[in-house]
């Protein structure tokens, strides 16, 4: 029978880890299991950082970004001899079982510790990438949308005022998601992704196309794209000199900020059945929401089946955001 909870966050932060704290918190609380706060992710436990959490400790941050336990990147958990300190400070503190919310990288750490040793994990998707695997959304990803959302409806000003084409980079080192939805949502003209290729070649399409028309533009870049932001955006400058075209990237901004109302159900949602899942014996696994239902996905494929952007998606946003002739 689980007695004890550690809770720790992970990897970079997202808005609504707050959110999953207190979900985790709460309902562990109900159950009779005490929750203790692991300080700064897998180092906290490498250091025994340890904070023991309460009903008190965890009101008044559903709606604050970032996460009270801060977060942190532990090279040493990478290692055998790591996890075996992070193990040994578990028992210590006497914590039965834990709770970890990240991404990928944070699950794959702890799917190495649930295969060193016999402790019950489970996973919280906190990651503002929405790349992972077994559930439609991860925390964070929703609120990130509606910063970007905003900031490029504010460029887009300035853009049309100036007639400018503006590159507005979004974060994304390997998926398009961000890029994707959030230049669906702001109408962008182009959307240039990792996952596709030849992205110097439609952008200098498009401007060709667009140098009929003479009109501002925003074309969506996820950082990850192979030619780079910059790198496109100079080429284009030389090419299309009679355009006025600027770059801007947006940076920490989209991790910052108070969690949209979807972000924060999502983490509730999630917290609360993470700590229903290892009472009733689970280990090893994430928890999603998918199609509307609460699911149990293996670390395993979690961490290996990494989601990538859909072609059919990108049809669509670009379908409705690039220049026609009826324009
Ligand atoms: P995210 O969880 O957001 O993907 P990272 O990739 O930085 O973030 O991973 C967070 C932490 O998880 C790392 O700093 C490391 O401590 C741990 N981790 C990542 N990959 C592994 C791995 N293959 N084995 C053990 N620990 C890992």
């Amino acid at each position: 029978m689980i007695k004890k909870i550690g809770i720790l966050t992970s990897g970079g932060d997202a808005p609504g880890m707050n959110a999953a704290i207190r979900a985790v918190t709460r309902t562990a609380i109900l159950n009779e299991i005490s929750v203790v706060g692991i300080m700064a992710g897998y180092q906290g436990l490498l250091n025994g950082e340890f904070n023991p959490l309460t009903g008190q400790s965890v009101r008044g941050i559903i709606q604050t970004g970032g996460t009270i336990l801060r977060s942190a990147r532990c090279p040493e958990f990478r290692n055998v001899e790591g996890r075996k300190k992070g193990i040994e400070n578990l028992k210590k503190e006497e914590i039965d079982a834990l709770v970890v919310i990240g991404g990928d990288g944070t699950f794959r750490g702890a799917n190495e510790l649930a295969k060193e040793y016999d402790i019950p994990i489970v996973g919280i998707p906190g990651t503002i990438d929405n790349d992972i695997y077994g559930t439609e959304y991860t925390i964070g990803y929703d609120t990130c949308l509606n910063t970007i959302v905003s900031a490029v409806d504010k460029i887009r000003d300035t853009g049309s005022s100036h007639n400018r084409i503006f590159f507005v980079e979004v974060m994304g080192h390997e998926s398009g998601f961000i890029a994707m939805n959030s230049g669906l949502a702001c109408g962008a003209d182009i959307i240039l992704i990792p996952e596709q290729k030849n992205q110097l070649e439609k952008t200098r399409h498009f401007l060709a196309e667009r140098a009929r028309q003479n009109k501002s533009s925003v074309i969506m870049v996820a950082e990850g794209v192979k030619e780079g932001t910059m790198a496109i955006a100079e080429k284009m400058k030389v090419e299309f000199s009679q355009f006025d075209i600027r770059v801007s990237v947006l940076g920490y901004i989209q991790r910052g900020g108070s969690p949209s109302a979807r972000d924060r159900i999502l983490a509730s949602e999630l917290g609360v059945e993470a700590v229903h899942a290892l009472i009733t014996g689970e280990k090893g696994i994430m928890i999603g929401r998918l199609y509307g239902k609460m699911r149990y996905e293996p670390f395993t494929t979690a961490i290996k089946l990494h989601k990538c952007a859909d072609a059919e998606f990108l049809r669509i946003a670009e379908s409705i955001g690039t220049y026609t002739p009826t324009d």
